[in-house]
């Protein structure tokens, strides 16, 4: 495989507080840094446009548990929580959207994301930039990533979830799986970086071991759930 023509990469929520030990840290979270990172350097090299998103919440919103909400306050704005892991070598000047700014709205998906300075949406960068194809890496896979890559083929584009960079919340146990189905049945595909690139010279400079995918559980998930999908298949 190799990159998709008019391709974007977008790194999802990659923010302190979804990180192990922040105000609503994702189980490993913060493992999957090397490989954004190695995302963000391959994307780079191949001059594909990278675009960040950010949860950017206000102190009281509807998002919280103590106004009726799921979670517990995390990303307020402002706050160290909210800023990017600094681990995470964002590029210069790189897009960065921000959603759930709305204190009636979860937004979840990239697409309630938008340019504070410009005001302009992720839908609108797209466009511009004539993105057809969109690869998501980030946090997390079973609320911010699911949400944006069902939005994205809502707006007719491809795309792909680069599995071996993301990580669930799993705030049931299954949610990932459940997720990952949800996603292969919408159409969504599936990549690592050593199925996307198919040299992996990059890799090394960056810090990955080319054959270190192996049997994590979320690409036992991919498989199981391709096989309910496709029926019959081995
Ligand atoms: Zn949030």
């Amino acid at each position: 495989m190799a990159l998709q023509p008019n391709s974007a990469l977008l790194v999802v929520d990659m923010q302190r507080d979804f990180m192990p030990g922040g105000a609503l840290g994702v189980p490993e979270g913060d493992s999957i840094i090397p490989k954004v990172n190695a995302y963000i350097g391959q994307f780079a090299m191949a001059g594909a446009p990278i675009l960040a998103t950010r949860d950017w919440h206000p102190p009281e919103t509807v998002h919280f548990q103590a106004q009726g909400g799921l979670w517990p306050p995390h990303c307020v704005q402002g706050t160290p929580g909210a800023e990017f892991h600094p681990g995470v070598k964002l590029p210069e000047g790189i897009i960065v959207l921000s959603k759930g700014m709305d204190p009636r709205e979860d937004a979840y998906s990239a697409f309630h994301a938008r340019a504070l300075e410009t005001g302009a949406t992720l839908r609108d960068h797209l466009r511009a930039l004539g993105i057809e194809h969109l690869y998501l890496s980030g946090l997390a896979l079973d609320y911010c990533v699911k949400w944006t890559a069902l939005g994205a083929i809502r707006e007719v584009l491809g795309v792909t979830v680069l599995i071996d960079a993301t990580r669930a919340v799993n705030l049931a146990p299954h949610d990932a799986e459940e997720t990952i189905e949800t996603l292969v049945r919408a159409g969504v595909q599936f990549e690592t970086i050593e199925t996307l690139w198919v040299t992996c010279k990059a890799c090394e400079e960056f810090g990955v071991t080319p054959l270190e995918t192996g049997a994590s559980a979320a690409e036992e998930a991919i498989r199981s759930a391709e096989a309910t999908v496709h029926g019959s298949e081995p």
